[in-house]
């Protein structure tokens, strides 16, 4: 893995830098030290890996690059504790991460890409367009600089921030595996999980990587008609053949899917599509998370009323199907998926 001819180390696997670090006239177990100077001790800087030579340091200072985060912002709910983190990359672009606290864990919520291509019409992350892909090293620095920020110990991570990370398939099968590496940070693979808008070759892909990650799928509708109104994709991909792609992906890996299911006052959110919504998901492995649509300026739709949430939900509940209702963590904090950036990137232009 290389940026600018430069060797991305926090991206390179133990015998990828084992293997770099020979050809550099190092011993492999220089490998070992600083793999676990990056992945366990969670380094922000190479000058911090004190039993690594000074010339050593000093060479990969100049030979190679280390990713590393600069917070420019970070916002603390009133109302949960969810922390959110405005990250600066080397390149000057900015992304956002999320910290939630909850009784089992703590979970980050991480970014994928530099905004986004898809063009979810609710999502604030779309607005501009796709800006880059991120690479492993810089998924992977989210959650380490969070976890030595906070001296908690991260558990869970879901990438499920900016971008979409079907669309960046490559690195993000890299940084899964960087991840869960039990000579890494070792989070373990079932408390991973990916949400994706519904690519259904990399769906079928994933499924064959012979991971025990969660795959979320962002439903939002019952039918391709209402789901061509809130997601672009919907027009390339039949939603038939997204299910099919999601029922392949239980029967290879036995874990069973999150459906997760945007409500939008007026759009999708009757008792009609709650009963077709149910009558899709039949023999489906999987829950329904229902998530109150959190509003953006940009366009007006609006959350579902209270009481259309619950009979929403109470419908599905009849009829078998496991539902729960998100909690809206960090509502204070400009929570929703790509807010902060854009009002931090809106600021900085005036
Ligand atoms: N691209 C991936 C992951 C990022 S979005 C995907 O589509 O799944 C994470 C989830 O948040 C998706 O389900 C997305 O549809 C949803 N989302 C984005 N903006 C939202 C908003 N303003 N309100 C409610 N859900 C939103």
């Amino acid at each position: 893995m290389e940026r600018d001819g430069r060797a991305d180390l926090k991206s390179m696997t133990l015998p990828e830098l084992t293997e770099y670090l020979k050809d550099l006239g190092e011993k492999p177990f220089r490998a070992r030290q600083l793999y676990q100077w990056m992945h366990v001790k969670l380094a922000a800087s190479v000058d911090e890996m004190t039993n690594l030579s000074r010339e050593m340091r000093e060479m990969l200072k100049e030979k190679a690059f280390y990713a590393s985060l600069n917070p420019v912002d970070v916002r603390i709910s009133q109302i949960d504790g969810t922390r959110k983190y405005l990250f600066e990359l080397e390149d000057g672009n900015v992304i956002e991460s999320v910290l939630m606290r909850y009784k089992h864990g703590n979970s980050v919520c991480i970014s994928s890409q530099v905004g986004c291509r898809m063009g979810c019409r609710f999502c604030a992350s779309t607005l501009d367009g796709l800006e880059r892909n991120l690479r492993p090293s810089e998924m992977l620095e989210q959650i380490y600089r969070i976890q030595r920020d906070t001296g908690e110990r991260v558990s869970n991570v879901v990438v499920m921030g900016s971008g979409e990370p079907m669309d960046n398939y490559d690195n993000l099968l890299r940084f899964i595996h960087l991840l869960t590496d039990e000579n890494g940070l070792h989070i373990s693979q079932r408390n991973v999980t990916v949400s994706t808008c519904g690519i259904v070759p990399r769906i079928r892909q994933f499924a064959e990587e012979n991971l025990q990650v969660t795959l979320a799928l962002s439903l939002h509708a019952p039918n391709d008609e209402v789901r061509k109104t809130l997601m672009p994709v919907a027009n390339s991909f039949a939603l038939k053949d997204v299910l099919d792609a999601c029922h392949y992906y239980f029967e290879k890996t036995g874990r069973r899917l999150t459906f997760e299911y945007s409500l939008v006052k007026g759009v999708n959110d009757n008792l009609d599509e709650a009963r077709a919504l149910a009558e899709l998901l039949k023999g489906q492995h999987g829950h329904v998370n229902l998530i109150p649509v959190n509003p953006i300026k940009e366009r007006d739709f609006k959350q579902s009323d209270r009481k259309s949430i619950e009979e929403f939900k109470q419908y599905l509940e009849k009829r078998g199907i496991n539902v729960t209702v998100r909690r809206e963590m960090g509502r204070d904090i400009d929570g929703a998926c790509g807010q902060l950036r854009k009002s931090y990137i809106e600021k900085e232009r005036t």
